[in-house]
């Protein structure tokens, strides 16, 4: 039942309706799949699809703030790209597909919230060439979501490297955004089995690449660094937000390759994405980051991050 409650009408109405989640009826959100909304108990997809027998397809994770889709245009962009890696044909144009994700958030009552878009390969064979497959499908999913505790955010995050390494560029390129993340969650189970909720993940050289989910930045002095895309990050829509608003806040901006020195040695540590936002980091691999407490520039950038979402983005009307 968590993340129902932020769209019209709430849990509580859905209950004292009668016709809430609670077993008392049906639920309400309708799901975009292939040009039509569905309801969610009916909004199912074939078993021969792609996307489920392959993890063939690519997805975003997009937030609405204030009645407004952020950084829209920018997601639809990476959408757009990760598709041209897969040689995946998407069956709507980027003015069609931001007219669905518009649609499914007013749909759904969502003016706060979390949207998920996917694009699969579409129905096929077992085997497994995409030729075969007759017609990608688009599914747009608008909810909510809370990754981690309000407290975390205050107190900041403690968080371990792990031992599966990045992908490979020359093998599966992590720029590309696909519905292939066992790579991603091989980490996270590890980061499980070390109590910890996120982890850094190294590439094949050993240099850092991003967390499991989120994109990864340190402070040093008045510079604010984070790892190349090279080195096996993925083009973060919040990652390069955060940059654009470090600048002018009056930082310098670098992408170095970073090392696990330069992460426990760092005056300040926090991830980016769009759904943890920005999450400051205060242990890493058992050694204290910085005071370890979240920084004062950790700070002012979530701060001007928070304002920027309050001004921008696509309005649900
Ligand atoms: N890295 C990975 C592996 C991700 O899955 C994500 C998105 N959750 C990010 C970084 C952050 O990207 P964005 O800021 O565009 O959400």
């Amino acid at each position: 039942m968590h993340g129902r409650t932020t769209r019209a009408g709430g849990l509580k109405d859905y209950c004292a309706t009668g016709t809430g989640y609670l077993g008392c009826g049906p639920p309400r959100m309708k799901v975009f799949i292939d040009g039509q909304f569905y309801a969610e108990s009916d909004a199912k997809i074939s078993v021969f699809d792609h996307g489920l027998l392959y993890g063939d397809g690519v997805f975003e994770g997009i937030r609405a703030y204030h009645g407004r889709v952020f950084k829209l245009k920018e997601h639809l962009d990476r959408l757009f790209c990760s598709a041209k890696a897969l040689l995946l044909d998407i069956p709507m144009t980027h003015a069609e597909l931001t007219r669905a994700v518009v649609a499914t958030c007013r749909e759904n009552g969502v003016r706060d919230g979390y949207v998920r878009l996917l694009v699969t390969r579409g129905v096929g064979t077992l085997g497994l060439n995409p030729k075969r497959c007759r017609r990608p499908s688009v599914i747009i999913i608008a909810d909510s979501i809370q990754l981690y505790s309000p407290e975390l955010y205050d107190k900041g995050m403690e968080i371990v490297t792990v031992p599966t390494t990045r992908n490979l560029h020359s093998a599966v390129n992590p720029a590309i955004k696909s519905l292939n993340y066992l790579n991603n969650i091989l980490a996270k189970i590890e980061a499980n089995i070390a109590g910890v909720e996120e982890a850094i993940m190294l590439n094949a050289e050993g240099y850092v690449a991003e967390c499991t989910g989120d994109n990864l930045f340190l402070v040093k002095g008045r510079q604010l660094l984070t790892p190349p895309l090279s080195a096996g990050a993925l083009y973060g829509i919040t990652r390069a937000t955060v940059m654009d608003l470090a600048r002018e806040a009056g930082l310098t901006v670098a992408e170095p390759n970073l090392t696990r020195y330069d992460v426990f040695n760092a005056d300040e540590c926090f991830l980016t994405g769009t759904a943890a936002e920005i999450m400051p980091v205060v242990k890493v691999d058992g050694r204290t980051i910085g005071t370890g407490q979240p920084g004062p520039v950790t700070r002012l950038l979530t701060e001007r991050y928070h304002a920027l979402t309050r001004v921008t983005g696509e309005p649900i009307v």
